[in-house]
């Protein structure tokens, strides 16, 4: 056959394990890939939760192979997992059957096999059964994406594998999550990985896009648990996504970003719970329009708790060479990373996460004391860092001054503002208590008035 991927606008579609969690959601699959037949390559995950309460196949399997490596039985676990692909079998009356295939896995897990082993079995035996449901041929994931033996995947490999494999195949089921060393050992990404194996897919067949399906019908301006009814974001760069990904913003692994950006391959998130909406187009090309976003001059707001600053205090301290340098090689010795450093004439202060310091607080306290002798040092906990993201801020003036002021009129006071070169975003420092409603506040700024309260 010639190259099949001369077809124009082929798309890969992924499909997250909320979207393959029973024969219903099984169904809106196959609606949405008949829909447009050039959606020929799929990656699906492991079936996910139903509601609040169930448990991922991805974490029974987590189970399944703790309870083998501690000699405990795990039948009862195994038994869960065939009926959940049982169920969804005999609902589409398909004859898909795991059992031979969870008696071999049963064997392995009793005999050793891997953590990541047994994890990948999930999408393996859905991607199984939804190779039969779809009538495309099933391709091994194992077989295609390459991982060094420490762990680490090899992209040129695992481009040469996919192509050589799906160049010859009109349509294919690829399992996502994982694949193989060269030796055949099981090596699987970290939880939620399956969107970096639609990436991959995507680029090796040299996607027009990279259609990533999953339970909400986009990236939405701020958490829908702070800000209900959240705006969706139309169109968010590559950038713009990463900013908001990194403090906190939950949409895609953030390593599912760089395959497919490398090639200029746009990602769309959409919803298969709601075909029909657009989702977001998260693009290249910084120069797009950023009130296409959302129409508003900011592209969203993300935020974490969970930070501290140390304070730094002494008389003249600009006047000495070295200060900084010295502070930061004690965190460099003892490998903490920082986020921020904030700094006076005779100020500084380190943004840290409180991960990186817990239990060393002293230790870094005494150092940083011997090293610069400073008049003060001391820790201060309970900081939330907020940005504020948008390509659009480089061209509107006053957005800052409209962030501070609805800040101020909410009485909530700042620790901490970083702007970087980029103009891409505003960093705010805040206490924790303020977090949630300086949120609203910037939200009923930009987005939605009518959250703003008389004052
Ligand atoms: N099933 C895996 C997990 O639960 C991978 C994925 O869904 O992307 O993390």
């Amino acid at each position: 056959m010639s190259d099949a991927y001369n077809a124009q606008a082929i798309k890969t579609v992924k499909f997250g394990g909320s979207s393959l969690a029973d024969a219903n959601q099984f169904r809106k699959v196959k609606a949405i890939i008949t829909a447009e037949p050039n959606r020929r390559y799929v990656v699906p995950s492991a079936p996910g939760k139903r509601n609040s309460v169930d448990t991922k196949i991805t974490d029974m399997l987590y189970t399944c192979q703790k309870l083998a490596a501690e000699s405990k039985p795990f039948d009862d676990v195994l038994e869960q997992i065939r009926n959940r692909y049982l169920e969804i079998a005999q609902e589409l009356e398909l004859s898909f059957d795991p059992t031979d295939e969870l008696n071999i896995i049963a064997a392995k897990l009793k005999s050793g096999a891997t953590k990541d082993y047994a994890a990948s079995r999930g999408e393996y035996l859905n991607g199984l059964l939804l190779s039969d449901y779809l009538g495309f041929p099933f391709v091994d994931a194992a077989e295609v994406i390459v991982f060094s033996d420490n762990g680490v995947l090899m992209q040129e490999e695992t481009m040469t594998a996919l192509r050589n494999r799906l160049s010859k195949m009109e349509h294919a089921v690829i399992p996502g999550f994982y694949g193989a060393t060269v030796n055949g050992e099981i090596i699987t990404f970290s939880r939620g990985g399956s969107d970096i194996t639609g990436s991959l897919v995507a680029r090796a067949v040299r996607a027009q896009m990279y259609e990533n399906w999953t339970d909400v019908s986009g990236v939405l301006v701020a958490d829908p648990r702070i800000i209900p009814n959240a705006a969706v974001i139309n169109t968010i760069t590559y950038e713009e996504l990463r900013e908001l990904s990194y403090m906190g913003a939950t949409v895609l692994h953030e390593d599912a970003i760089f395959p497919v950006r490398a090639a200029g391959i746009p990602i769309n998130i959409r919803n298969t719970n709601d075909p029909d909406a657009a989702g977001t187009l998260i693009v290249a090309d910084d120069s797009a329009d950023s009130d296409a976003a959302t129409g508003y001059t900011i592209t969203g707001i993300a935020g974490r708790k969970g930070f501290c600053a140390i304070n730094i205090q002494k008389a003249m301290m600009n006047a000495e060479l070295g200060f900084c340098r010295k502070v930061l090689s004690v965190l460099e010795e003892l490998g903490i990373s920082f986020e921020h450093m904030p700094s006076g004439i005779d100020t500084m202060s380190i943004i840290l996460h409180e991960d990186a310091i817990r239990g060393r607080e002293q230790t870094v306290l005494s150092r940083i004391r011997k090293a610069v002798s400073p008049d003060s040092c001391a820790i201060e906990h309970g900081i939330s860092l907020l940005a504020v993201v948008g390509r659009g801020m480089r061209r509107t003036r006053g957005t800052a001054a409209r962030i501070f002021a609805a800040l101020a009129h909410a009485r909530i006071n700042i620790k901490m503002i970083d702007q970087g070169s980029s103009e891409l975003n505003i960093i705010i420092g805040l206490l924790d208590g303020d977090f949630e409603e300086a949120i609203r506040r910037i939200y009923g700024v930009f987005v939605d008035a009518s959250m703003q309260p008389e004052e």
